[in-house]
């Protein structure tokens, strides 16, 4: 992608990485995967906020099929030294038990976000789970976690945009930008 030119968000120099055209490729990709393995079973995606907010649009718009769309926010704490970090779910009000679930995140760096978000899920009695991530960084990972819905797979950079923000700047980019 060399026409477009480097950005600036806050103090930090960004240069282009991925077109909206590669994205979308790689998100109709994706969406076309979905679309064939939940053919029949209308899933419940759930869409986590507010990175994801972007990905899932252009994603949910390919899926064809009956699906239901829910928006979720993750709050974390501390909790006891038993439990360790906690996430609290904010925005989930439907019954999930029973329910095909597909989780819409925008990127899986550590995995210590879904390592503590799918056991609260899972709690929940749905019939299944998967993930559909947008980025997931494999060289980051420090848990076990089965990604089965990757759209793209980057290196252990800091991207913005399309979603992804730097101290909140850079999410409505229509490309992705990494640190230049
Ligand atoms: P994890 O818990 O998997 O380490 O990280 C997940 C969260 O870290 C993401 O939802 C996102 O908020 C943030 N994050 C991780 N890598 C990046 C990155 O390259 N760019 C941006 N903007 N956020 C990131
Ligand atoms: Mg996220
Ligand atoms: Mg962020």
């Amino acid at each position: 992608m060399g026409s477009s030119p480097n950005i600036t968000l806050h103090d930090k120099a960004f240069r282009p990485y991925l077109s909206a055209a590669e994205l979308a490729a790689a998100v109709e990709a994706l969406a076309g995967r979905l679309s064939a393995d939940y053919a029949g079973r209308r899933p419940l995606f759930v869409v986590v906020l507010t990175g994801g907010f972007m990905f899932a649009s252009d994603l949910l718009k390919r899926f064809s099929g009956d699906c239901e769309i829910v928006f979720i926010r993750v709050a974390s704490y501390e909790g006891t030294s038993s439990t360790g970090q906690v996430q609290e779910i904010l925005g989930l009000r439907e019954d999930v038990q029973g329910r095909d679930l597909i989780l819409v995140e925008d990127i899986v760096d550590t995995g210590t976000t879904l390592h503590h978000l799918l056991p609260t899920l899972l709690a929940k009695n749905p019939a299944s789970m998967e993930i559909a991530a947008l980025f997931f960084k494999p060289a980051s990972l420090r848990h076990e976690l089965t990604l089965n819905y990757v759209a793209l797979e980057i290196p252990n950079d800091f991207v913005v945009g399309y979603g992804l923000d730097y101290d909140g700047l850079g999410r409505n980019l229509p490309e992705v930008y990494v640190a230049a």
